[in-house]
C-alpha cells in the first residue's frame, strides 16, 4: 500500500519516470516514481535536492567508510587529475599510483602472504577475474577438467554473467538464464534459520562441512576448482559464520586441493572491526576480492589479491598458454589508485580498526536491545554492520509475506526521521560510515527505536 500510495502521489503530479534504466529497480519504481535525488554529502550525512539531511546508515552501498567531503581524498584525486588523469596498464605499462597501491595493499593484507594484485573497477569485475584466473591457472597446470566452482546459497558476488552465477540469490538468476552450469551452491551457514532441533552451532558447522564434502565427492574432486565465500555474508542478510565453520570448510578444501576465494568486497577495511574478514574468522585464502571501501566509494576500483603460487604459475606459463589476455581499460586507473592509496593511509593513520572496535559494542548492544520486539526474529552482525530480520512469532519459519513490505515500511519510517537504511524484504541492514561519532551511533539507535514502534 505504501508503494501504491507513493505511485499515486507522483502520478498525480504528472511524473512519467526518468531516462535511466536503474539498477535493481522494479517497474513500479522506475516508471512511476522520481528517484530520491541525493545531491551532496558531508561526513556521514547526505542531502537531497530539497535540502533534507539524512544520516546515511548504509554508507552509500556499504562503501563510503570515510563519509563524504574528506579533503585529503579530494586533494588526492585533484592532484592526480592534474598530473595524469588516465593511462592504461596493458602490455607492461603502468602509472605510479597503481604500482604504489599494489605494494601498499599487499602490505595491508596479512591474513596470509599474497603475491600480486590485479586491479578492476568493481567487485563484480573482481569476481569475474577470479574465475578466469582460476581457469587459466588450472589450464596452465594441465588440469583442464578442474573448472567447477562452489558458492553459498544466499551469497552475493555481483551481477556480471559470472559473478551473478556465483551468487546464490535466486533473484539474480531469474529472467537471466542463470546460473551457469559450472557453478554449484551449497548450504547457507545461517545457524538461526537452518539448524536442526537441538543442533549446536558447532554441530551445524560440521553438518555443513560434511555436505560440502558430499557435493565435492559427487561432482568429483578433480572437477572442482574453487570455493568462494564472503567471510560474513552481506547482501544475503548479514549472516556471520557459525563457530568453527571456516576451520571445517578449509580443512575439506585442503583435502581435495580446492582453492579458497574470499570475497571481501563488504568485509574488508574495518567494517567487522578487523582489517579484513579473513583476519576476523581465521581464513587463509588463495585469492581475495575487494572493492567498495577500498576507495571509500570516492572512485570506482576493485582488486584481486593473488597468492604467490598462483601468480607464479600464471607468469611462468603465459608464454606457453598464450598471453594472459585479461584486463580492463580502467584496470589500475591512476585517479582511482591515487585515491585508494590515500584511503589506505587514512585508515592506518586514524586507527580505523580501533575506532570501529570502540564504537561497535554500543552500536551492537543498542540495536540488539530491540530483540524482544514481537516482530523481530533475529538481530545479527559484528563491528559496524548489523542486520535486523523481521518475522512473525519470532520464528525463522514464519517470515512475513514480502507483499506486506514490513522492511520497506521500517525503511520509510527511518527516512521520515532523517536516516537511510537498507531494507531488503524482511531484513534491515545498517552499515554506517566508519567515521561516525558516538552521538551518531545514539542517533541511529533512537531512530531505529521510533521506526520499530511505528512498524509494530
Ligand atoms: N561481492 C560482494 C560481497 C558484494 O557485496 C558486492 C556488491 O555489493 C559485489 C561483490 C559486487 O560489487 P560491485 O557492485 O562493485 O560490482
Amino acid at each position: 500500500s505504501l508503494q501504491k500510495e507513493d505511485s499515486a502521489t507522483k502520478n498525480a503530479k504528472g511524473f512519467k519516470g526518468h531516462d535511466m534504466l536503474s539498477p535493481f529497480t522494479t517497474g513500479w519504481q522506475s516508471t512511476n516514481l522520481d528517484p530520491l535525488l541525493i545531491e551532496r554529502s558531508e561526513g556521514p550525512y547526505v542531502y537531497d535536492s530539497n535540502g533534507r539531511k539524512y544520516l546515511d546508515a548504509l554508507a552509500g552501498l556499504w562503501c563510503t567508510a570515510l563519509g563524504g567531503s574528506e579533503p585529503r581524498l579530494i586533494a588526492a584525486a585533484t592532484a592526480q587529475l592534474n598530473t595524469l588523469p588516465f593511462y592504461h596498464s596493458f602490455w607492461n605499462h603502468a602509472s605510479k599510483p597503481s604500482l604504489d597501491l599494489a605494494k601498499e595493499l599487499l602490505n595491508t593484507f596479512t591474513a596470509t602472504k599474497m603475491g600480486k594484485v590485479f586491479f578492476t573497477s568493481s567487485g563484480s569485475e573482481a569476481n569475474d577475474t577470479q574465475v578466469k584466473l582460476v581457469w587459466y591457472y588450472n589450464n596452465a597446470l594441465g588440469r583442464p577438467n578442474k573448472k567447477k566452482f562452489i558458492a553459498l546459497e544466499k551469497s552475493y558476488h555481483g551481477t556480471t554473467f559470472i559473478s551473478a552465477s556465483l551468487s546464490g540469490l535466486p533473484v539474480l538468476h531469474q529472467g537471466f538464464d542463470l546460473p551457469s552450469p559450472f557453478v554449484f551452491h551449497t548450504d547457507c551457514p545461517h545457524y538461526w534459520r537452518f539448524h536442526l532441533p537441538g543442533e549446536t552451532e558447532e554441530e551445524f558447522s560440521t553438518r555443513l562441512a560434511n555436505n560440502l564434502e558430499k557435493l565435492i565427492l559427487k561432482q568429483g574432486p578433480e572437477t572442482i576448482a574453487a570455493f568462494i565465500a564472503e567471510p560474513l555474508m552481506g547482501a544475503g542478510g548479514v549472516i556471520p559464520p557459525p563457530t568453527t565453520y571456516y576451520e571445517k570448510i578449509q580443512a575439506i578444501l585442503k583435502k581435495y586441493d580446492i582453492l579458497f576465494i574470499a570475497d571481501e568486497v563488504i568485509c574488508a577495511f574495518g567494517r567487522l572491526g578487523a582489517m579484513f574478514g579473513c583476519d576476523k574468522y581465521g581464513i587463509k585464502p588463495d585469492l581475495v576480492s575487494i572493492a567498495k571501501a577500498f576507495s571509500s566509494g570516492y572512485m570506482p576500483i576493485g582488486a584481486v589479491l593473488v597468492s604467490p603460487e598462483i601468480s607464479e604459475v600464471i607468469h611462468s606459463h603465459s608464454n606457453k598458454l598464450g598471453s594472459f589476455a585479461h584486463g580492463f581499460t580502467f584496470s589500475g586507473h591512476p585517479v582511482s589508485c591515487a585515491v585508494a592509496l590515500e584511503v589506505l593511509k587514512i585508515y592506518r593513520e586514524r586507527n580505523i580498526i580501533e575506532q570501529v572496535q570502540s564504537l561497535s559494542p554500543r552500536f551492537q548492544d543498542g540495536i540488539r536491545a530491540f530483540s524482544d520486539s514481537p516482530i523481530i526474529g533475529e538481530i545479527r552482525g559484528t563491528g559496524l554492520l548489523i542486520g535486523i530480520e523481521f518475522t512473525d512469532n519470532k520464528s525463522p519459519n514464519d517470515s512475513f509475506p514480502p507483499e506486506w513490505g514490513v522492511g520497506a515500511y521500517f525503511g520509510a519510517e527511518c527516512k521520515k526521521h532523517g536516516m537511510i537504511v537498507r531494507s531488503a524484504g524482511n531484513i534491515i541492514v545498517l552499515s554506517p560510515p566508519l567515521i561516525i561519532s558516538p552521538e551518531e551511533v545514539e542517533k541511529i539507535i533512537s531512530i531505529c527505536e521510533k521506526a520499530l514502534k511505528a512498524t509494530e
